[in-house]
């Protein structure tokens, strides 16, 4: 029976209108705050949990995970080189997502007490050879969230600096707070190999070793409930604190690991002089060779991580140096290569951007003599159209730019044909 509006309660409970914080009406219904949230929690528990987006956890678990190659492929539009490393953190990360899934499948009963691990990756490389971007890059593809944590920021708790709950902060800020879809990302450490028991960052405000960083660092990268301060900062007794599952979170961690490679060539050196050895030592001083993808825990160990550590980051791929013929495609091949973004940013006030052949050869020399990968790139290509870029959007006059070999040596100022004109200015 429809009830009169100054006789309004809630037709579930008859709670009325001043007795209840909100009273919402349908058709000749009403239904309260409180009813809401018991229908809520009735339908969460039937249907397996809603998240605040309302996927059930059928849906949740069965998100579509593409094949090894198929992450290899669309890695490639992004990340030139690294085949190996595209390789192996394409398997990982397949393999990964069918942990999440093996609840879900059904299979025959031998595999009933067979439980796949969890593989947390570590990324060894040069800096500037596409750590980063590669574990961006799947982030991406698969359309889960992800962010990037320094790990020299981290301290052991009761330190100054940042508790490692903050990680996952990030990772739920990157989730919209959506517990259920920060649950399956994936996180970014950087520089852990900044965090080796020998550091040398001596500081009297945070903890010197490193080692309580690994520590404090090995829960959440098993898996554990971890409380996560929604302030950040902090832990603070009186705060309330979202509870977040770490277990299916991918941790990828990376670092340059400055010196591994000597460990690695003095253990294989060694080995040389064994009966069984599968060495040759001219390799070990062959610039070709990536000495990287012969890496062993005990060099780890070496290194200056823990055993447990190591033992969270099963998976162990070496990225290589970028060649000079790398460094050329890097800037005009990747879906969003740094010339096309110039180029776009030019386009949109009506200029065209030519960048000859030598040009790119000669920005690649220059990268690889300052030593920092890809990343020099992009300084190196800045500076050259600052003024360019300061100057194109207040003169309508300009209508193509051409950056040669010689603006890039610093020899002339990049050239400028004019509207209509056509002609060049320095
Ligand atoms: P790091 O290995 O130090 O993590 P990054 O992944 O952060 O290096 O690389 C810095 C920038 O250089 C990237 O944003 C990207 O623009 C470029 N870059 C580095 N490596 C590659 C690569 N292999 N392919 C394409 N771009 C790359």
């Amino acid at each position: 029976m429809a009830r009169s509006s100054n006789l309004t309660m809630c037709s579930f409970c008859g709670k009325g209108h001043s007795e209840v914080k909100k009273l919402i009406a349908g058709p000749g219904v009403y239904i309260c705050n409180e009813c809401i949230e018991v229908c809520s929690s009735i339908l969460e528990k039937e249907l397996g949990g809603g998240t605040p987006k309302g996927r059930t956890a059928a849906e949740k678990a069965g998100f579509k995970v593409p094949t090894p190659a198929a992450i290899r492929d669309k890695l490639n539009e992004f990340v030139i080189g690294q085949d190996n490393a595209k390789k192996v953190l394409a398997v990982a990360v397949y393999n990964h997502y069918q942990r999440l899934r093996q609840d879900h499948v059904k299979l025959g009963d031998e595999f009933k007490d067979v439980e796949i691990e969890k593989s947390n990756i570590l990324l060894l490389g040069p800096t500037g050879s596409g750590k980063t971007l590669l574990a961006r890059t799947l982030a991406r593809i698969l359309d889960v969230p992800f962010c990037i944590v320094d790990a020299t920021t981290l301290t052991e708790a009761g330190y100054v600096g940042e508790d490692v709950e903050n990680i996952i902060l990030r990772l739920l800020q990157a989730a919209d707070f959506d517990v259920a879809r920060a649950e399956r990302g994936i996180i970014y450490v950087d520089e852990i190999d900044k965090i080796g028991r020998k550091t040398e960052n001596v500081s009297i405000t945070r903890d010197v070793s490193g080692e309580g960083v690994q520590q404090a660092l090995l829960k959440i990268l098993e898996g554990t409930i971890c409380n996560v301060p929604p302030q950040g900062g902090r832990k603070h007794p009186q705060q309330e604190y979202i509870q977040v599952n770490t277990e299916k979170i991918l941790f990828i961690c990376g670092g340059a690991f400055v010196g591994l490679e000597d460990l690695v060539k003095r253990r294989l050196g060694r080995n040389t002089l064994g009966f069984h050895s599968d060495v040759n030592t001219q390799e070990l001083d062959d610039p070709n060779v990536n000495i990287l993808e012969r890496v062993q825990p005990e060099d780890l160990l070496h290194f200056g991580l823990i055993p447990e550590f190591i033992g969270r980051l099963p998976v162990i791929s070496s990225l290589r140096k970028l060649s000079e013929d790398e460094l050329v495609n890097i800037l005009t091949e990747p879906k969003n290569a740094l010339i096309k973004q110039y180029s776009k940013q030019l386009a949109m006030n009506g200029v065209k951007l030519r960048v000859t052949r030598d040009a790119y050869r000669a920005l690649a020399e220059e990268a690889v003599r300052r030593g920092t990968g890809a990343r020099a790139l992009r300084s190196i290509f800045e500076r050259l159209m600052l003024d360019v870029m300061f100057d194109v959007p207040s003169r309508g006059d300009i209508e193509a730019v051409t950056i040669n070999r010689m603006v890039v040596t610093g020899a002339r100022p990049p050239l400028i044909r004019r509207r209509r004109e056509n002609q060049d200015a320095a």
